[in-house]
């Protein structure tokens, strides 16, 4: 096709692909036989819906598929996967236990998260909000955020009778699936309320489908009319998005965010650590520093979350905290990005070192996070196969589980303590 064609966003949407079947017919003979049936397989054991769209699926090296990185974000394979961590819990983060209304979380006191719809440009295979997003799966049903008016109005609303929320992060899903006209309603509905001083809108968008800042003109000055009207206001409207390698950087994706540079929106990135994706010192540093060559702040890592049927993508804290000593110093101190966990079951992100108690051979670590609980402590579990055979065989044992975590909490000093999630 010609470029043309090819930069357009509509077709880009169009032409995603869904199914293991239309994956098949796309690539023809360039992947093999065996990978495709993997894939197949992969697919039907996925709780995430599966969407390409056609400029991600020019970003994977289809001589090599296995160990490319943009294909183990998007693709899923069968072959590879690993069961489930014990420890696991399906909305991992505690994010319904924390909303006051469908789709709003509250837990930091100044910070709401307003989910304003549950479809994405594509869908990534490690997505924390997979318990929600993407509509249901043969393998899970979703009850999902759709974008419906009333609801919408109720976050609002909430937003409006709470004077201490200044920052509010629009997410869902992903802001780039919402209409111009939505998009620009929602962000003008925001600055309205005068205690909100910050809103983040979050989006993959730039690194999956960058043609549409270039090529969908309403949507784009939607998002800036909401930063040049928010700044005259003395509030800030910036975009959040989500690179993880640099084969995710094209020149279209710098076309897009030298646009949003000279239209003074801030970007700031926040990317997941993933296993055979990003986790080795030269990628992770080669990322960063792209990033900030084409006016991207690299403001975020997250430890991989807990997310159920991705195991072999989350890295060992330790492997984590090591990939961050290369990073750090490699560049400008604002440029670069702080490593952080998000603590399961609600406790919010804790810079990666901050743990109370750390052991290497049962992966268990122990963050605390007073600000959203002073009385409770947050569990990490490294995934089992990167634990020494000693850390493998004590979880092999059931009656194990939850002794290894009490070891950890009295080691941790916080006998006393609740625990954010039971095990
Ligand atoms: S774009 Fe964000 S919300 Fe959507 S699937 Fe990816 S991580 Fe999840």
């Amino acid at each position: 096709m010609d470029e043309a064609t090819f930069l357009d966003p509509k077709f880009q949407n169009k032409h995603s692909v869904t199914s293991p079947e239309a994956l098949q017919q796309l690539l023809g003979d360039l992947a093999s036989p065996e990978f495709l049936e993997d894939v197949a397989a992969g697919f039907a054991q996925a709780p995430m819906n599966v969407r390409l769209s056609p400029y991600i699926l020019s970003r994977i090296d289809w001589t090599n598929p296995y160990e490319d990185p943009i294909r183990r974000q998007f693709v899923p394979v069968a072959s590879t996967r690993l069961p489930d961590h014990p420890g696991l819990r399906f909305d991992s983060l505690g994010e319904q236990d924390d909303s006051p209304t469908n789709g709003l979380v509250h837990r930091y006191p100044d910070k709401v998260l307003f989910l304003a719809l549950d479809v994405c440009p594509v869908y990534c295979r490690f997505c924390t909000r997979s318990y929600a997003i993407g509509g249901s799966t043969d393998t899970v049903d979703k009850e999902g955020y759709k974008p419906k008016p009333e609801r919408w109005h109720k976050g609002l609303a909430y937003i409006a009778s709470r004077p201490e929320v200044e920052d509010v992060v629009l997410s869902g899903g992903d802001a780039f699936m919402l209409p111009a006209r939505k998009l620009r309603e929602l962000l003008m509905s925001l600055l309205a309320i005068p205690h909100v001083r910050r809103v983040r809108v979050a989006s993959k968008g730039p690194a999956v489908m960058p043609m549409k800042i270039l090529g969908d003109t309403d949507w784009t000055d939607a998002l800036c009319d909401a930063v040049d009207h928010g700044r005259k206001q003395g509030q800030e409207v910036c975009l959040h998005t989500h690179f993880n390698t640099p084969e995710e950087i094209s020149y279209i994706s710098r076309d897009a965010m030298d646009l949003l540079f000279q239209r003074g929106v801030k970007v700031r990135n926040q990317s997941v650590l993933i296993r055979g994706v990003n986790d080795d010192p030269a990628r992770m540093t080669t990322l960063v520093k792209r990033l900030s060559a084409i006016n991207v702040q690299p403001y975020y890592v997250y430890q991989h979350d807990m997310v159920k049927g991705v195991e072999e993508l989350r890295t060992s804290l330790a492997d984590s905290i090591e990939l961050e000593r290369w990073v750090r110093g490699t560049t400008a101190g604002f440029n670069t990005p702080t490593f952080v966990t998000d603590a399961p079951g609600g406790g919010g992100k804790r810079d990666l070192h901050s743990f109370d108690y750390y052991d290497e051979t049962t992966g268990i670590s122990i963050y605390r996070s007073p600000s959203v609980d002073p009385d409770q402590y947050y569990v990490y579990f490294d995934p089992l196969d990167r634990l020494p055979a000693a850390g493998r065989r004590r979880w092999a044992d059931p009656d194990e589980h939850a002794r290894m975590v009490k070891e950890a909490v009295l080691a941790a000093g916080l006998s006393g303590f609740e625990p954010a999630t039971p095990m």
